[in-house]
């Protein structure tokens, strides 16, 4: 925008030198005119329209330099804000490439949540009221964890060790009866590899 703002100075100020340049230009050809039709006929006169004709060139010449500057710093602006414009295009692809990657893993997680919910929809229908209730409340305040497997004698859901009079209360409970550990009161999940 900065460049693009600096273009449109210049180009401003390439008018304003321009008009400057046709005035001077305007003015030297009417004094041309003038000493070209003969009316002035005094000497002085002569002399003073010549050394106000060279002057006027003089004074163009110094104009049109400034143009020329003018123009040059007008097209290297224009070149700065091709590039930028250029760049900003390509800054702006990589954008649209990571947005549309982007909205293709939301619609692949949305799907995978689908698909989830459903299945656990389908396996909590099989739970039990009253375990249902008590997983769903222990899932809430243990941090989105209500039950763990008890491996190798170990809480997988605070990775304690269990104690000797634990594990042999647990060995001892029917098949059915729901454990929970004793260090973070989730539920436990009896394996082959719960070392009992
Ligand atoms: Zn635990």
């Amino acid at each position: 925008m900065a460049a693009q703002t600096e273009e449109s100075d210049c180009a401003r100020e390439q008018t304003k030198a321009e008009q400057d340049v046709d005035q001077v230009r305007q003015r030297a050809a009417r004094d041309q005119k003038r000493l070209d039709s003969g009316v002035v006929s005094s000497p002085k006169d002569l002399e003073n329209l010549q050394r106000e004709i060279a002057s006027l060139a003089k004074r163009q010449g110094d104009l049109e330099d400034v143009v020329l500057e003018v123009m040059e710093r007008r097209e290297s602006a224009q070149e700065r804000a091709g590039e930028l414009t250029e760049r900003v295009a390509s800054v702006q692809a990589k954008i649209d490439d990571a947005t549309a990657r982007r909205d293709a893993a939301f619609e692949q997680i949305d799907g995978e949540v689908a698909t989830a919910t459903k299945e656990r929809e389908v396996i909590a229908a099989a739970v039990p009221a009253d375990l249902l209730k008590l997983y769903d409340k222990l899932r809430e305040q243990q941090g989105g964890i209500g039950a763990a497997k008890l491996y190798a004698r170990s809480c997988q859901g605070c990775r304690q060790e269990l104690a000797i009079t634990e594990l042999n209360e647990i060995r001892a409970a029917a098949p059915d009866t729901v454990v929970r550990c004793e260090n973070c009161r989730r539920i436990l999940v009896r394996t082959a590899e719960s070392g009992l």
